[in-house]
């Protein structure tokens, strides 16, 4: 997401859909961003305009914008077909859609939805249905993925503020001591990615990135088979406590090595994490 947003021009727009405080670090591009969602949290960045708006209704003129982001949004949207034809439509000729689903036979989608009581994943994809569905009737194709691996940040203790609002189930996270549900989540997200490696499992996948370009016009002949598509490397480490991935080349300047395992601090929280090598 990084790469696509950070060398826009700053005549450029970016719609962050269903942006809640923020997909990304609004400051780490030059372009104009435009964030939408049903309700905003008190904090939230600043851009060029905060609307709120339903996703099948987007407030905004055609092809006007380069570049959407769909972070963690389209598996809780309920008109989900309205809302990716509208996406088609604010799109510029050429522009960009990237995003980001979970995979919904996933176990770590599973047990999202087991602990959430379904958590709000209303829409359950597969790689080829999300690029089916992307893809069926409008301009929009497929242009590469990205596996994304968990950090199972869903797990993490909550906030006072936040815990009356999980469902009956979720809430005994927050019987949990913190500190001892912390250690656990870090050994465990370092776990299931060793797992992975070792043992060639999904244990840790959690979904897809998939980048999208608007084409000028529909080409029905063309539509893709995700198998064909090409995938970008699985080079990202997932924060334990704040579910941010940051890539390799930047965890190895920041590395601690201790005997038996590497670690690095957050990027973005500061929470110490173990590396895990792809
Ligand atoms: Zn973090």
């Amino acid at each position: 997401m990084d790469e696509l947003v950070c060398r826009l021009p700053p005549s450029a727009k970016v719609l962050d859909l269903g942006a809640g405080g923020g997909s990304f670090s609004y400051a780490s591009t030059p372009a104009q961003v435009v964030a939408i969602d049903l309700a905003f949290p008190s904090q939230r960045q600043a851009c060029l305009g905060s609307l709120t708006a339903a996703a099948e209704r987007l407030p905004l003129q055609d092809h006007s914008m380069d570049v959407v982001i769909c972070n963690h949004t389209l598996e809780h949207f309920t008109e989900l077909e309205g809302a990716v034809q509208e996406i088609n439509r604010v799109l510029k000729v050429g522009g960009h859609l990237w995003a980001a689903v979970p995979d919904g036979f996933s176990c770590d989608d599973r047990l999202y939805r087991l602990v959430f009581q379904g958590g709000g994943h209303v829409n359950q994809f597969s790689l080829q249905s999300f690029v089916d569905l992307l893809e069926k009737e409008t301009e929009l194709r497929a242009l590469h993925y990205k596996v994304l691996h968990s950090g199972l940040v869903y797990l993490n203790p909550p906030s006072p503020e936040k815990l009356p609002h999980y469902p009956r189930r979720a809430r005994v996270l927050g019987s949990i001591p913190s500190g001892m549900l912390l250690s656990f989540l870090r050994y465990a997200n370092h776990l299931v990615r060793f797992v992975e490696r070792h043992f060639h499992s999904h244990l840790s996948h959690y979904g897809w990135a998939v980048v999208l370009c608007r084409e000028e016009t529909r080409k029905l002949a063309q539509r893709t088979v995700a198998g064909t598509l090409t995938s970008m490397p699985e080079d990202v480490n997932v924060c334990f406590s704040c579910g941010t991935g940051h890539p390799e080349s930047i965890l190895v300047k920041i590395l601690r090595p201790y005997r038996f395992w590497k670690a690095y601090p957050c990027p973005s929280c500061g929470m110490t994490n173990f590396f895990s090598r792809n």
